[in-house]
């Protein structure tokens, strides 16, 4: 993105930029009418600061599911569910529960401004010359509230965000972060949406945003496999050996011991005791497989409970060896969440139950690994 798209009026001086491989990030001096009130001067500084990428990436990654999100609404199929809660993929989320109480004549305009915002949006978004993402370390004020993101109102300008809200928030709820502030710069009827007046039948332009944003949050949402177990499964656990392969610099699991004894005697570095975790023998009611995979060029394996991705990746010449065990989809009590870091350089996976080992690789390793979604839970 060239600085030069940057021109608005409202912008005074340019501090500094970081180039990432996908997204320019600055930080600068701002000044002016944004999302239609005046705000005081920004600044940001990422002087020793190493987070940088991973707010890129993880912004870069929500705008994808941003765009893959409108192409899909933009073929028509989904669209006609939009904004009505009882045509929800998954009646439990919580995007789909903030259509639950909508009126007949809010279902309408809901739909009638995310039907009128696919073709904008997509341009706003469009490679070469989409809307420029910044974000900054200070909280960001409108008025009196702090949020975690402002824009200008109109198709000018950039999309501020605050740095702990894009490293705090999922990759579901970025994504309606996004279609809000996009919301801003999209034409409705005549007008651009500000935050505070009162919108047709909502309450204000925030919450009719907020709705919208939900509603196609929710119109691509998958069904959740299962509702939260109320109690931990009574099937069998078995260890999850974990071992390092420096050669391929992959980590490889496997619930056999014999399997795991033959890795160490290749040269793998035997890591079961950093931070040992068991998986679920048995399938059970709320489980997710853990799918094996392994490609031959790679000589690495990836892990994943994700059907849709294992299928992919099948597609993409990995091939299945087996069902490692299962985990729960959701937490109940007692149960442990195991971690999912991956690997920037080859995009495979760590997997532990510890906290403390989680950040420990994810801050000391600079930008070498990323937090990914997490495979799921398992026993204590
Ligand atoms: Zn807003």
């Amino acid at each position: 993105m060239a600085p030069g798209l940057l021109k608005t009026s409202s912008m005074l001086e340019i501090f500094s930029r970081i180039k990432t491989s996908q997204i320019l990030l600055s930080f600068f001096t701002l000044a002016g009418v944004l999302a239609g009130c005046h705000r005081n001067a920004l600044q940001g500084n990422a002087e020793g600061y190493n987070g940088g990428d991973l707010i890129g990436i993880a912004l870069s990654a929500a705008r994808a599911r941003l765009v893959e999100g409108l192409k899909t609404a933009k073929t028509g199929e989904t669209l006609a569910a939009a904004c009505d809660f009882t045509r929800c993929t998954d009646p439990q989320s919580k995007f789909c529960g903030v259509l639950r109480n909508l009126s007949a004549g809010q279902v309408l305009s809901c739909r009638n401004f995310i039907t009128a915002a696919i073709e904008p949006m997509l341009q706003l978004n469009r490679s070469g010359s989409e809307t420029p993402f910044e974000f900054r370390f200070e909280p960001i004020k409108v008025g009196s509230r702090t949020v975690d993101a402002m824009t200008e109102l109109g198709p000018q300008g950039a999309i501020i965000f605050l740095a702990e809200a894009v490293q705090r928030l999922a990759e579901e709820d970025l994504v309606a972060l996004l279609f809000h502030e996009f919301g801003h710069k999209t034409l409705y009827g005549e007008s651009y949406i500000e935050d505070d007046p009162a919108l047709g039948e909502f309450t204000s332009g925030r919450d009719f945003l907020d709705t919208v944003a939900s509603a196609f949050v929710a119109l691509h949402e998958r069904p959740s496999p299962v509702s939260n177990p109320r109690q931990l499964p009574t099937v069998a656990t078995r260890h999850w050996y974990r071992s390092y392969d420096t050669v391929a610099d992959a980590h490889f699991y496997t619930y056999q011991a014999n399997e795991h004894t033959v890795a160490i005697a290749n040269g793998y570095t035997d890591e079961s005791n950093s931070s040992p975790f068991v998986l679920y023998a048995e399938a059970f009611d709320g489980a997710l497989p853990v799918f094996r995979l392994f490609k031959a060029s790679m000589k690495a394996h990836y892990y994943t409970t994700d059907s849709i991705e294992k299928d992919a990746r099948v597609q993409a010449g990995w091939v299945l060896e087996r069902v490692e065990g299962y985990v729960m989809a959701k937490p109940c009590s007692g149960a442990r969440e195991i971690y999912t870091l991956q690997r920037m350089s080859n995009g495979l996976r760590l997997f532990t139950t510890s906290l403390n080992e989680r950040n420990a690789v994810l801050y000391s390793f600079g930008n070498a690994w990323i937090a990914d979604v997490s495979l799921g839970f398992t026993a204590p």
